[in-house]
């Protein structure tokens, strides 16, 4: 098998280096595909090439980009069913969520294409007479994009078309585990006119890439998605470097049960937030605080759905609940599950690897309940299909043991109580605030982020992401000169 080359200034690149695998988890006997393996030398010329670029690119007209990024979406779009398929070979998830996923990424290149159409400025009077003041948007240079494996397309998706459609150059680094997706996004932009050099692609280690990236004077910033750790290290070493830097890491997301909640829909929120996408989404519910009133009807339900849950292989249409992504999560999941049942937890349904249709890495969806928000399985980001009950009075000690976390991503209600709602809207620390909806799922319009240790830096996704991917120039012109 040969493998896929990186993108590097227009052309496909070989290496020397030993390729990477990508292996299905479903099936580890699977291989997806072959990838080269960039190296230092190779990412710095991508850096040169990205910066090469951006003097003529910084000056491309909104319609060439728009026209871009447009025929980029509509052909992510009609290939949504190859793609998904791809997807859930490399990573997992079943093959709807895995078209859906695709789908969404193919909206957020065409969402961008309008946005390069609407950028904006200000126009100003200045208190001296005959001066005004223009406020105008400016591309950053070059932006290096840095993303993990769980959702393969959508998060270089939801990077790479706005910092494009703002006019800046990319030098993109997949996670190892997905470069399938990402070389997709690669072949499309560079069969859709890309000029060489405006976007590059790098699969790699993130010692080696990742590293090159984030130390080079020529990056303007960094977008990075991944874990808290990586995430911390990276933000130290960026801002040495006076990078601009945006961070998007972990979760532990609260939804809150009141005794007032439609019972069915709340235990489909739970089911679907915490279980689906084998629960390896930043935004998954892991605690789910119950008052004592629907407590008994609650679980009960919760416990049925979650057993009947079908797990299996992500290409199966019968399956809900797609494998671990690898080896080591599937391990880390276990870990947990062992250290909440040490800690006094009570184990209520799953906790296992589950006997296999294929060989890979299954692992039943989980149930625990009598925990309490002090022990481990409250507190660190598991990403796994592992649910925790805790129970709580009244809805102030619930809220209360809600925003008791390090993290603050999303976060979840189902009451029929307006009081309650809107109190809990105002009052979650949490970006994303989701009343009667799971806490994960949300659009590709709207702003994505979170609060305390799950984000840092302006906001990702819809009209926000001009934020990040653009900085303000204050103009004066003085009108009152002779002639
Ligand atoms: P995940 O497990 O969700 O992929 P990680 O934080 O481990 O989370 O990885 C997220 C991304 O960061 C991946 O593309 C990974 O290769 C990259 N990465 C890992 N280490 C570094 C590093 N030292 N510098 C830059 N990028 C890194």
């Amino acid at each position: 098998m040969s493998a896929h080359r990186n993108y590097i200034n227009g052309a496909w690149v070989e290496s020397a280096a030993a390729p990477i695998l990508d292996r299905n988890p479903s099936d580890i006997d699977d291989v997806v595909g072959s990838y080269a393996a960039a190296d230092a030398a190779q990412t710095r010329r991508a850096i040169e090439a990205a910066r090469a670029a951006f003097p003529a690119w910084s000056r491309s007209s909104i319609q060439e980009r728009a026209d871009l990024l447009d025929a980029v979406g509509s052909r992510i779009l009609a290939r949504a069913q190859e793609i998904g398929r791809l997807l859930a070979r490399e990573e997992g998830k079943t093959l709807k969520e895995a078209v859906g996923e695709t789908m969404r990424a193919g909206h957020v290149f065409k969402f961008h294409a309008g946005q390069a159409l609407r950028i904006t400025g200000e126009l100003v009077d200045s208190p001296r007479k005959g001066v005004s003041v223009t406020v105008q948007r400016e591309p950053l240079g070059v932006i290096g994009i840095i993303t993990p494996w769980n959702f393969p397309i959508a998060i270089p998706a939801w990077k790479i078309a706005p910092a494009l459609a703002y006019a800046n150059c990319v030098v993109f680094k997949p996670a190892s585990l997905v470069p399938g997706c990402a070389h997709v996004v690669a072949e499309l932009l560079a069969d859709c006119g890309c000029p060489p050099g405006v976007f590059n692609l790098l699969v790699g280690s993130g010692r080696e890439v990742g590293d090159a990236i984030v130390n080079a004077p020529e990056v303007d910033a960094i977008s990075f998605t991944g874990s808290v750790e990586t995430g911390r290290a990276l933000a130290t070493r960026a801002v040495a470097g006076m990078k601009k830097i945006q961070l998007e890491m972990g979760g532990k997301n609260p939804l809150i049960v009141l005794d007032d909640a439609d019972l069915d829909n709340a235990v489909e929120c739970a089911v679907q937030g915490a279980f689906y996408s084998t629960g390896q989404r930043c935004t998954a519910t892991s605690r789910v605080i119950v008052t004592p009133g629907i407590y008994g009807r609650f679980r009960h339900a919760l416990l049925a759905r979650t057993t009947a849950l079908v797990v299996g292989d992500a290409l199966d249409e019968k399956t809900q609940i797609g494998p671990a992504v690898d080896a080591a999560q599937l391990k880390t999941d276990l870990d947990y599950i062992a250290v909440g049942q040490k800690e006094g937890a009570r184990l209520v349904v799953g906790g296992e690897r589950q006997p296999a249709p294929k060989n890979g890495f299954y692992i039943q969806p989980t149930v625990f309940e009598d925990v309490h928000n002090q022990m481990r399985i409250a507190r660190e980001e598991i990403f796994g299909p592992v649910v925790s009950l805790l129970r709580a009075q009244d809805y102030e000690e619930a809220l209360a043991t809600a925003n008791d976390t390090p993290f603050g991503l999303s976060g979840g209600i189902c009451t029929t109580s307006l009081k309650h709602a809107d109190h809990f809207r105002r009052n979650a620390q949490v970006g994303l605030a989701m009343i009667n909806a799971p806490t994960a799922g949300v659009d590709y319009h709207v702003p994505f982020g979170g609060v305390k240790g799950s984000s840092y830096g302006s906001r990702e996704q819809g009209a926000y992401a001009v934020e990040f991917y653009t900085r303000v120039k204050t103009v004066y012109t003085n009108a009152n000169i002779a002639g």
